[in-house]
């Protein structure tokens, strides 16, 4: 594109959504992506079976902002897919979350709902931790105590993060809810759902604009000082923009191994978490989440590693610290209005899909050229 006002670099969910907003404020953007195609780690494609497959790993959509949804539902229709997990624990499948069932089974009791508080007030106060909690580990025993931290939480977060988990932040365990009911929900929020064609065709529609178009294949690296954008939206890693000056943060990967097997159905659940004993964190099955019929299943097991794409950051003092020190020069370059950082990689937060479309959203709108 000869002219343009707006370079977005990355073609992610934070680039698209940001770039459809400020294409319908009327500006001319061009977005470029490294990767040879659109979707950033939201990207997925049918595989050889027929099955639709995350090829990043898997993204379930979930919202409580009203203003997410409305706008995710302009591009896709969804799914009424409600999540669930089971975590192969002591030998068999358990329900995770903890909710009742997880605890009646775990302690082969036979609990009401209104006792099971009680019941885990029991065995947090067993229990030896930090009060106020410092860390992951002393957050999530404080809620559930110390047998249930160990048999859910230990093992999958020291393999998730290679760290010990009392080095980790307390707001990890925020995203993993406690229950004293029969939910078996992986989420609560009031809309979840997969989309209907898949995440790259929402992808599509949303950059689908008479103001937008998109390079791909091109690292921003390469060209950054040939670009001279009235407005530059950047959705890449946040230490690499400014070369790295302060030092590098830690992004955390995963292996992906993917296998398609001759068999209907492989497990008992979408997903299954494996806290223990094993080197994968967690497999998912993919047909389970799509709702796709075949005779085959592919399956995808994860192995969290420090090598690969940035799919995480990191949550501990000394990655916050470190980021804290970049967002003062991102706020300093925000301030004289010709840039915006945004998205998990960008602001270095630990975003759910709802979320990075929720600052982009924020961002744009109380953006003026
Ligand atoms: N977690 C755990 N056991 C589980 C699931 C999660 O200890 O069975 C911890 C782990 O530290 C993980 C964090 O909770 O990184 C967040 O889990 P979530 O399922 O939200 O991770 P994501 O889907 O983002 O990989």
């Amino acid at each position: 594109m000869a002219f343009y006002d707006v370079l977005v670099v990355g073609c992610g969910l934070s680039g698209a959504t940001s770039a459809r907003l400020l294409a319908e404020k009327g500006y001319k953007v061009l977005i470029i992506e490294q990767k040879k195609h659109i979707g950033g780690q939201i990207y997925d494609y049918k595989n050889d079976a027929g099955i639709t497959v995350h090829k990043y790993g898997p993204h379930i959509f979930h919202t409580k902002i009203e203003e997410v949804w409305k706008f995710v539902n302009r591009f896709t229709t969804f799914s009424n897919f409600q999540h669930r997990v089971l975590s192969f624990a002591d030998g068999d499948f358990i329900n995770f979350p903890i909710n009742r069932l997880t605890v009646n089974k775990v302690f082969g009791v036979n609990l009401t709902s209104e006792e099971v508080p009680a019941f885990l007030q029991q065995e947090v106060e067993k229990s030896r931790f930090n009060n106020p909690p410092q860390s992951f580990r002393d957050k999530v025993v404080s809620q559930v105590g110390e047998r249930l931290y160990g048999l859910f939480f230990e093992k999958y977060t020291e393999k998730q993060w290679n760290c010990d988990p009392d080095k980790l932040s307390p707001d990890l365990a925020g995203r993993i809810p406690v229950r004293s009911n029969n939910d078996c929900r992986y989420f609560a929020d009031k809309y979840q759902g997969m989309p209907t064609h898949g995440y790259t065709k929402m992808i599509e529609n949303m950059i689908n604009h008479e103001n937008i178009s998109v390079l791909l294949g091109v690292d921003y690296q390469d060209i950054k000082n040939e670009l001279q954008p009235k407005l530059l939206v950047y959705t890449g890693e946040l230490d690499k923009f400014f070369d790295c000056k302060y030092g590098k943060l830690t992004y955390r990967s995963v292996k992906l191994d993917f296998q398609t097997l001759d068999q209907e159905q492989f497990q008992p659940a979408p997903v299954v978490n494996y806290p223990n004993d094993y080197d994968y964190t967690r497999i998912t099955e993919f047909k389970q989440m799509t709702g796709e019929k075949s005779s085959k299943t592919t399956i995808c097991y994860e192995y969290p590693s420090a090598e690969g794409l940035p799919f995480y950051t990191m949550p501990n003092k000394e990655n916050e610290l470190l980021r804290e020190k970049y967002m003062q020069d991102v706020h300093s370059l925000e301030a004289q209005g010709k840039h915006l950082f945004i998205g998990r990689l960008a602001e270095y937060k630990y975003y759910n899909m709802d979320m990075a479309i929720d600052s982009a959203i924020k961002r744009i709108n109380a953006w003026t050229l």
